[in-house]
């Protein structure tokens, strides 16, 4: 993946206190007294909180109480790590269909022939592990990530899509579901 070059504005994480852009980072804001959401696009009015898109931080931010230091808001990390995941697979999905419609995706075991570098394979599961290391080796994005949960693929395990550029939401959002699923709350 390369890294874009843009620069600031830079924020925080409340966990690891790493500074980071701020479009690299998942910003939460206060809604009421007792209430937290996650801002999706990073531009929703109001009090705010950045934190890494890693599962490992919303571990350390569950330990320090340190969504409740930075918003005043006693919450629990995990359950916004669980709304954070709801989010971006619902956006994720949207805009796989977008991609469908236009033609650009591939689903199933063909989609293992189809791909081409520039194109974004997503797989979940135990397959074709020989298949995905080379698609890696010809500079195929070849990301797993759970797919079995979006039922409105149907059964679908794989995916190849077309298109997709490194600074797209799809991208964007494969990328965090990717970082925020391995090791998570739950392992
Ligand atoms: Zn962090």
């Amino acid at each position: 993946m390369k890294v874009r070059k843009s620069k600031g504005p830079f924020r925080q994480c409340i966990a690891c206190r790493e500074v980071r852009q701020k479009g690299e980072l998942l910003r939460f804001v206060r809604v009421s007294t007792r209430m937290v959401t996650f801002d999706l696009r990073g531009r929703m009015p109001g009090r705010g909180a950045y934190i890494c898109p890693d599962a490992a931080c919303f571990i350390k931010a569950e330990k320090r109480a340190s969504f409740q230091k930075a918003l005043g808001v006693p919450v629990v990390a995990s359950d916004l790590l669980s709304d954070v995941l709801k989010t971006l697979t619902e956006d994720l999905l949207k805009r796989i269909f977008f991609y469908r419609a236009r033609g650009e995706v591939v689903e199933g075991e063909y989609a293992l022939y189809k791909a081409k570098p520039g194109d974004l394979v997503l797989f979940s599961g135990e397959i074709h592990r020989r298949r995905i290391k080379e698609m890696r080796q010809e500079g195929i994005d070849v990301l797993e990530i759970p797919l079995g949960h979006y039922a409105d693929l149907g059964s679908q395990d794989l995916l190849c899509v077309s298109n997709v550029k490194e600074d797209s939401w799809l991208y964007k959002d494969v990328m965090r579901i990717g970082m925020l699923s391995s090791g998570g709350l739950n392992s």
